[in-house]
């Protein structure tokens, strides 16, 4: 049978590898966004390509309202979701800890936390086989900064990632006897949009130097690490977090 995958901010960037790579492998995409509707709706037109059946659905995921909304569209249109990419995430600005503002962390932790249980919930409760679902599985967008803390720079989007570290261990292990798999993928450096407002990649020649396969990733290295989570080869495995970041 088909999967039914949801994946959020699957707009641009590292969501959208993930859904050419899940279009390719079959599964039915739902692809939420916040704001660039043109952008979803030409990645929504790029799965169709593969036979399976896509759609782009507008919502911010921090918001309990217009996830409950996401995942409605998601039941109405596609059937109950197998799959959940949690990947829709922010870095707030840049700066010390003794500079940042409060709305900066509320706005950090309300999307790449709050938002990442948000649609945890709504896809176990269509997942769980004690609630009727045939099990499924979820796969958290971490960071290398959970561990590295990225002192000086954002120490607030590490903190809210090493939430997502914890989140994806105890979740797995709660959701493990309902036929649910949860594991994370922590990318290094990537490159996408997430970079430009902090410099673009006037940014990345230090990293580079600092990883041991000297370059950058692609979106595409990091979906495809999604891809083998979310799938039969990944079995056996849950509650783990899988580096993508060239040994950094
Ligand atoms: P990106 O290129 O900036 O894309 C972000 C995506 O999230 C877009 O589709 C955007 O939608 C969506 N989005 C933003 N806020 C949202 C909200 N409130 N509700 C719903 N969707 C929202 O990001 P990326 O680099 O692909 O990163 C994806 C994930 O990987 C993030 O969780 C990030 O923290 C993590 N990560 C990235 C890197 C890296 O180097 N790139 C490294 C480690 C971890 P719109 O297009 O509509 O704005």
């Amino acid at each position: 049978m088909r999967g039914i995958l949801v994946v959020t901010g699957g707009s641009r960037g590292i969501g959208a590898a993930t859904v050419r790579r899940a279009a390719a492998a079959g599964y039915d995409v739902a692809i939420n966004y916040r704001s660039r509707q043109a952008a979803a709706e030409a990645v929504a037109a790029d799965a169709t390509r593969h036979g399976v059946r896509a759609i782009a659905v507008q919502g911010d995921v921090a918001k309990d309202a217009d996830v409950l909304r996401l995942f409605e569209r998601v039941d109405e249109e596609l059937g109950r979701p197998t799959a959940l990419v949690n990947n829709a995430g922010i870095v707030g600005p840049v700066g010390r800890v003794e500079d940042v503002a409060a709305s900066a962390l509320r706005a950090v932790f309300e999307l790449n936390v709050v938002g990442c249980f948000l649609c945890a919930r709504e896809a176990v409760r269509r997942m769980s086989t004690k609630r009727g679902g045939q099990g499924g599985a979820i796969v958290n967008l971490s960071s290398i900064a959970a561990r590295m803390g990225s002192a000086n720079v954002f120490v607030h989007y590490a903190a809210s990632k090493a939430a997502v570290d914890a989140f994806t261990l105890g979740l797995a292990r709660e959701v493990g006897p309902d036929g649910i798999r949860v594991n994370a993928v922590a990318p290094g450096l990537i490159d996408t949009e997430i970079h430009a407002p902090l410099g673009g990649d006037a940014r990345y020649p230090p990293i580079v130097e600092a990883t041991p396969l000297g370059r950058v990733g692609t979106a595409d290295e990091v979906a495809q690490a999604i891809m083998w989570l979310l799938s039969d080869a990944a079995s056996f495995v849950t509650g783990t977090v899988v580096e993508v970041s060239g040994g950094r």
